[in-house]
């Protein structure tokens, strides 16, 4: 596995695959890796002549009063990780060589990224398209790598490779659980033991209220009703952000779950913030 810490170099080794033909996947990661964006780089392997994974704990995307200085970190955990994997490249830059001073070019995706997660993280989503505009320009991929978990995450980034013109293929993968069900997230590590249990209300409130939508209610208040019950059940719950039905492509509320529509959830379990999703198939 090839490191590189410099963006030229990263881009000149990516320019030198391009002429010969060879295609590159890319998974974008904050690191502290687990089985979730492991699923992502054997996606990207069977898919791709070579594999980047690039781990950047990315400043624009965290608020001042966010978790940017005690985001979980473990570069040498997560190199041989991704060694056992037979990544090709980690691409590891050095956030002053990412942002040099007097850089003040932004991505947004307007329309989309102020709701759910974006009400309560202003600024949030305008630092993941930014850094991943920048990614995409300088690892060059012919596909790149997300998570269903980051459901609006991914809506964001297909619509501006979309908008930009970017000729890049934005593969979305299935979100990987624990085994109780929990979504694998860097920032379970958070949790302490009472809390990670609790976490697990999450899954269950989804997965029930996918039965409720199959048993045939649909109505939007009749949900949102029985998600907050749900929730309300479990006392470590300190904030719920949000807990309703939405639709995938525009994310707005829905009047009435159908197929395809997206549930999704984002609370507080002490001062931990999680989010989930799944997608409603009856
Ligand atoms: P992060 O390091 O949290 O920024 O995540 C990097 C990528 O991994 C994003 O595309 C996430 O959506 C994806 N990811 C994180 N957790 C999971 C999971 N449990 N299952 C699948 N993908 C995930």
């Amino acid at each position: 596995m090839e490191l590189i810490r410099i963006p030229r170099i990263m881009q000149d080794t990516a320019g030198g695959h391009f002429l010969h033909g060879r295609s590159i996947g890319l998974v974008p990661t904050m690191g502290a890796l687990h089985e979730g964006h492991l699923s992502l780089v054997r996606r990207s392997k069977g898919e791709n002549d070579i594999t980047a994974v690039s781990i950047f704990v990315n400043p624009l995307q965290f608020a001042p009063s966010e978790d940017l200085n005690k985001y979980p970190r473990d570069i040498d955990g997560d190199t041989e990780k991704l060694r056992r994997e037979n990544v090709d490249i980690l691409f590891m830059p050095d956030a002053h060589l990412i942002y040099p001073e007097g850089f003040s070019t932004h991505v947004e995706a307007e329309g989309i990224s102020e709701k759910l997660c974006g009400a309560f993280r202003p600024g949030h989503f305008r630092g993941v398209a930014t850094i991943v505009a920048k990614l995409f320009n300088i690892v060059k991929p012919a596909r790149a790598y997300f998570g269903q978990k980051d459901f609006q995450q991914a809506v964001i980034i297909k619509k501006m490779a979309k908008d930009l013109d970017m000729a890049i293929d934005v593969v979305i993968c299935p979100t990987i659980r624990e085994n109780d069900g929990l979504a694998m997230s860097s920032r379970n590590l958070y949790l302490n033991k009472d809390e990670r249990k609790a976490a697990t209300v999450i899954n269950k409130c989804l997965t029930q209220t996918t039965e409720l939508i199959k048993s045939g209610i649909i109505d939007i208040e009749s949900i949102r009703r029985f998600m907050k019950e749900k929730l309300s059940e479990e006392p470590l719950i300190t904030e719920i952000q949000y807990a309703s039905i939405y639709s995938p492509q525009t994310l707005d509320e829905l009047e009435k779950a159908g197929k395809g529509a997206l549930l999704a959830i984002a609370l507080k379990i002490g001062k931990t913030r999680l989010i989930d999703n799944m997608i409603v198939n009856p």
